[in-house]
């Protein structure tokens, strides 16, 4: 018998490479554009047709290439960058493996034109699947000009495998951010199927996250500045109040190079905690210096995930230098701080326990103190009440009551016979107590017990059942906004603002598009709050990206419970005794006021015949 082992042949092994380099056109935007930087371009343009399925041409005005060096740049493991196992101790650009770009021809129509200052003339090379098509001259700028046509074009598998063009563009843009934060100084373009997208002219890092976020972040970031032997630490925070209710603006780069690490992730978390609320994310533009022989940046083909020699200390060290942003952020209005002395400390040797740097930090600094009450006034007061007689209602035996068992699937659910009996027990309104305790419950009693409710959670279901009426009767009532508002909105979001916002006038928006990424607020829904427009916008485009198969299925509901949990009274706000007597009473007046339309409980009974077994 023959023997069975062979060497694979290069275009194969190549295309087993590129399945962990270029998993999707934004991996593929990600390598040219750090290519261009390695190139030391000080101009780089992109352009991509239908989300990159079609086309990504990445343009510089980089060192360019010889006409073997163009060659040679498609072959697997070419590479400038390092030249002995050595040099991988200290690497100082984005790239070095030497896959890239042979991963990208294996899967891909390749053209490279492309030419050296100090050459008369450039060379344009076309390749197909890693097989050079042809080589010829030609007149071309400086620099490169990378174009890959057709991407996965003889991998149908993975070509199928792709998302849609909304989702990919989404994944091309974080990339092209991701660039753009860590190199302001470049003078960036981007354009989809011809629209420009983003011009950023050369700037600081703060103009550059301007430049990309909006002018309002101009006063949402804190400096944070920390030298010492081991890293320098600098970038940007945003003030904790304007914590994101969505992970999106999470940035930390290692030497230049956009790195996840959960650990120093958790530094920074950590450094924010009790300051955000629970369900917001902290925003960072973290940049760490580091040497670069002390970490390993060797471990994943995309080199998003490194190692660090001393991540102990880095983690103490980020942490106080986060402590001491947000700490002098509350005590000095103005962002111009100057920068604590540096604190140095020794090398330690691996493994070594650190103690944490003492700070001149506030413990007791927290910004959420001055105004627990986070959200807004919610009318509940009896008179703006639409169920005035909705306790007489209860009278009537439970025709109103419908119980869809799908629905009602959490413990919390009240029987039938529960609420037949809330009904008869309630017998005159005025007399019945009721009061808030901790600022989130409704504790009131029936005849065969003590019913404790949970206002959130109440509010949500009555807010719903409203916003629902007002579909079924065409019947939207909003409120107007004195000035129509401007929202910038994330781009990938703003593809999805524009499939909804056709729904959301349904429920008393009004809105329309009003230049790049660019939308007017005229009017809200009646009862929402109007002071975070871009907060409320961000809950929405959240609950249609973590369910998208109810998007196809329910998009209203969905968007009604969106709305209903942003528009609800939250947990933490005291009550008037008439605001708790409306929830009460507008509460039973709904359908299922046992759950939330997320099926969460609202409501627990504590019946007397349970105290009793518990209390002799
Ligand atoms: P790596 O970046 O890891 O070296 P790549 O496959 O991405 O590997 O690129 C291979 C080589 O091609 C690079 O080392 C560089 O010499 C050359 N190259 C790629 N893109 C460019 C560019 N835009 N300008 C100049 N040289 C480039
Ligand atoms: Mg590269």
């Amino acid at each position: 018998m023959s023997d069975l082992i062979r060497l694979l042949p290069d275009s194969v092994a190549n295309q087993i490479a590129a399945g962990e380099v270029v998993q999707r056109p934004g991996s593929a935007v990600k390598e040219l554009m750090e290519n261009a930087i390695d190139a030391g371009s000080t101009n780089i343009r992109l352009i991509i047709k239908d989300a990159g399925k079609s086309l990504i041409q990445v343009i510089d005005n980089g060192c360019g290439m010889s006409e073997r060096d163009a060659r040679m740049s498609c072959e697997r493991h070419a590479t400038s960058k390092i030249l002995t196992a050595n040099d991988l101790l200290s690497i100082r650009t984005l790239g070095f493996r030497g896959e890239a770009l042979a991963s990208v021809a294996s899967v891909a129509q390749v053209e490279i034109r492309t030419k050296r200052t100090e050459d008369e003339i450039g060379t344009c090379l076309q390749l197909e699947g890693s097989e050079v098509k042809t080589q010829f001259p030609t007149t071309t700028q400086d620099g490169t000009t990378i174009s890959v046509k057709n991407l996965f074009f003889n991998v149908p598998a993975r070509r199928n495998f792709l998302k849609s063009n909304q989702v990919e563009l989404r994944y091309i843009i974080d990339e092209f951010f991701r660039i753009a934060i860590a190199n302001p100084s470049i003078s960036l373009t981007f354009y989809n199927n011809d629209k420009l997208m983003y011009q950023l002219h050369p700037s600081n890092l703060k103009q550059r996250l301007i430049a990309l976020y909006g002018t309002s972040y101009n006063e949402r970031l804190v400096p944070v500045v920390q030298e010492s032997n081991l890293v320098v630490i600098s970038g940007f925070i945003g003030k904790p109040e304007f914590s994101r209710k969505t992970r999106g603006e999470q940035y930390f780069f290692t030497n230049g190079r956009y790195i996840r690490n959960p650990y120093l992730h958790h530094a920074i978390e950590n450094a924010f905690h009790e300051l955000i609320p629970k369900d917001a994310f902290a925003t960072y533009f973290i940049f760490l210096t580091v040497d670069p022989g002390t970490i390993d940046v060797n471990i994943h083909p995309s080199k998003t995930e490194i190692n660090f020699q001393e991540i102990k200390t880095i983690y103490a060290i980020l942490h106080s230098s986060i402590r001491q942003a947000i700490g002098k952020f509350s005590i000095s209005p103005t962002l111009d701080f100057e920068t604590e002395k540096s604190f140095n400390i020794p090398s330690l040797p691996v493994n070594q326990q650190v103690v944490q740097p003492t700070l001149k930090v506030d413990p007791e600094f927290n910004p959420f103190e001055k105004k627990v009450q986070t959200q807004y006034e919610m009318p509940l007061s009896s008179g703006e009440s639409r169920h005035n007689d909705a306790w007489q209602k209860l009278y009537d035996p439970l025709k109103n009551i419908s119980f869809k068992p799908s629905d009602a699937s959490t413990s919390g659910t009240l029987t039938r016979e529960v609420m037949a009996e809330l009904d008869r027990a309630i017998e005159d309104q005025s007399s019945r107590k009721m009061f808030q305790v901790r600022n989130r419950y409704i504790v009131t009693h029936i005849r065969s017990g003590i019913v404790i409710i949970d206002q959130q959670n109440a509010h949500e279901r009555i807010r719903y059942d409203y916003l629902m009426e007002v579909l079924e009767n065409k019947s939207s009532a909003s409120q107007r906004q004195l000035l129509p508002q401007a929202v910038t909105i994330h781009p990938g979001d703003a593809e999805l603002l524009k499939e909804h916002y056709r729904d959301l006038e349904e429920f008393g928006f009004e809105i329309s598009e009003f230049g790049k990424d660019t939308f007017l607020v005229e009017s809200i829904p009646a009862g929402l709050p109007s002071s975070d427009i871009p907060g409320l916008f961000e809950k929405i485009f959240e609950a249609l990206k973590l369910h998208p198969d109810e998007v196809k299925r329910n998009r209203k509901s969905l968007l009604a419970r969106s709305l209903a949990k942003n528009s609800s009274v939250q947990r933490g706000k005291m009550l008037q005794p008439e605001e708790i007597s409306s929830l009460v009473e507008q509460l039973f007046s709904c359908k299922m006021p046992e759950v939330t339309p997320d099926g969460n409980p609202v409501m627990i009974i504590i019946t007397y015949e349970d105290i009793g077994k518990k209390i002799k």
